[in-house]
Parts: structure tokens; C-alpha cells; sequence
């Protein structure tokens, strides 16, 4: 993403394609997900956002050093949070070491909602409390006037974020330029989706499969459903589990929707 004098580009990396148990789960298993295609194994739902030489990490889930680490991730210029959920989250731990690295606290995004649940639960990283223990990151919480409006991270970089449904809990939803992603949800609100007309990429929570019950996850219907209403170019399919086969989903899947794998990059125009 060199190439690009006016900034008007960034780069989206898929960290992690999987659901909250990674693939394979735990005590290796694969479920319905073939051991023998590289696409199946998948880590913990995480993305990258490069721009402009910064990073970006959405989400730092159980597997982010490995992450980290996979990408050569040696900077970090911000985290932004979707939800308070463990396999989202429960990586924030990692932070300290680009704190200390870089000199400078680590600036987290994400609703009042969502910050102050990971506060709650990860209250020394908010904080110092000792010498050796200093505060690791800077809270940036989105206001409710904040939402479905474009926030500026750094200049020439702004999302938009959005609520959706995820079972009992809201989560939050980002639109960068083109390109929407929305993880966890089983549902997005209309008044949400004014914000994503005319994306060109929808990346979208898939874990609900064919279970018309589903009611954390959506399922291939409802993501038919949105792709009806909001028209993108391309759909890719993530938070897959051990019963989403790479192979069999790709041929499942609604509308030419493609599964993600842990590592697909897509290309972001963000004078949209
Ligand atoms: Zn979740």
C-alpha cells in the first residue's frame, strides 16, 4: 500500500477468521473443518487496518500475540473494540508491550458500553498502579453523538461507527471508506444500515451458519438478506466455526460470498 501519494488507501487484513473457539478448538478439534486445507485453521476474530504506515488492530482476542507476531506487528497505533466479549478482548494484556516500546500510552476506541465492561475486567491496564504496573492505555470512548457520524483516529483516517445486535448486548459495527465490518451480530438495525449504503466490501459475522434460531450469530439468510439490501461488490464471511468446512461454505454460501481465512487482505478506498 506504498503506492499512494494522497493517502487515499489503506489495507484490511483478516488476523483471525475464527469463532470463539479458533480452529481447531481446543484438544484439536476440527469438527467438520478439513485438518489437511490451510484455510481451516483459523485464530481468534481479529483484523488489521494499515494506513499510512500505522496500524490498526481491530480487536486483541486470546490469540493476538501469535498474531502479532505472525504479521510482524512491531507498532501499534491504536485498538479499536467491537464488544466486551473474552474472545475479543481477553488479549489486551499484549498492549504492555508496545507501551513500553513505543514510550507512550496505546489510544482503545470503542463505545462507553464496551470500554467500561473491559475496564471492569482489565482495570490495571486503564490505570497505574504501581511503578511497575503503569497505566498501558488511553480510553477513547464514542459518545452517543458519535455514532453513525465519521470519527477521525488520525487525520486522513476516519470511521463510522455503528450498533448492531448480538444477542442481549449491542455491539459496535465500523464502516472505513468502502468497506464495512460487522462483528459479533446477529442482527444490524435499519437505522444503522442508512450508514452503509454504497459500500463496495461487506465483512460479516457468519457464525449463526443455517441455524434459523440463531440469535448471537447471524446465519446465511439474514447476511442474503443484507447483501440484498445493501448491494456490495463483495461479501466475506467470517467468525467461521469448526462446522464451517472452507470448501463446503465457499459452495454454500449466499450471493458469491467468499469465507475469510486468517491472513486475506482487502484494499479500502476511503474517499467513499
Ligand atoms: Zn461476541
Amino acid at each position: 500500500m506504498s503506492a499512494d501519494p494522497k493517502g487515499q488507501t489503506a489495507e484490511f487484513i483478516i488476523l483471525g477468521a475464527g469463532g470463539s473457539t479458533g480452529v481447531p478448538a481446543i484438544g484439536n478439534i476440527w469438527g467438520k473443518c478439513d485438518p489437511n486445507e490451510p484455510k481451516n485453521l483459523r485464530s481468534r476474530t481479529s483484523a488489521l487496518l494499515k494506513y499510512n504506515g500505522m496500524n490498526f488492530v481491530i480487536d486483541t482476542g486470546p490469540d493476538f500475540k501469535h498474531q502479532a507476531n505472525h504479521h510482524n506487528l512491531t507498532q501499534i497505533d491504536g485498538v479499536i473494540y467491537t464488544h466486551d466479549h473474552g474472545d475479543h478482548t481477553n488479549g489486551i494484556d499484549e498492549l504492555r508491550v508496545y507501551k513500553n516500546r513505543q514510550g507512550a500510552n496505546i489510544p482503545v476506541y470503542g463505545t462507553d458500553e464496551t470500554l467500561g465492561s473491559i475496564e471492569s475486567r482489565h482495570g490495571h491496564m486503564f490505570e497505574s498502579r504501581s511503578e511497575f504496573y503503569a497505566q498501558v492505555v488511553d480510553r477513547h470512548a464514542f459518545k452517543a453523538s458519535d455514532m453513525k457520524k465519521r470519527f477521525e483516529i488520525v487525520s486522513g483516517l476516519s470511521v463510522i461507527p455503528f450498533e448492531m445486535q448480538h444477542g442481549q448486548i449491542m455491539s459496535t459495527g465500523y464502516r472505513i471508506g468502502d468497506l464495512a465490518y460487522c462483528v459479533d451480530m446477529s442482527y444490524i438495525p435499519d437505522e444503522s444500515l442508512e450508514v452503509l449504503k454504497g459500500i463496495k466490501t461487506l465483512i460479516v459475522d457468519s457464525a449463526g451458519y443455517h441455524f434459523p434460531e440463531s440469535k448471537q450469530h447471524a446465519n446465511f439468510a439474514y447476511i442474503q438478506e443484507l447483501q440484498d439490501k445493501l448491494q456490495p461488490q463483495q461479501t466475506v464471511l467470517t467468525v467461521l466455526s469448526v462446522i464451517m468446512d472452507y470448501e463446503t461454505i465457499k459452495k454454500e454460501a449466499p450471493n458469491n460470498a467468499i469465507p475469510a481465512h486468517d491472513g486475506l487482505s482487502l484494499n479500502i478506498n476511503l474517499s467513499h
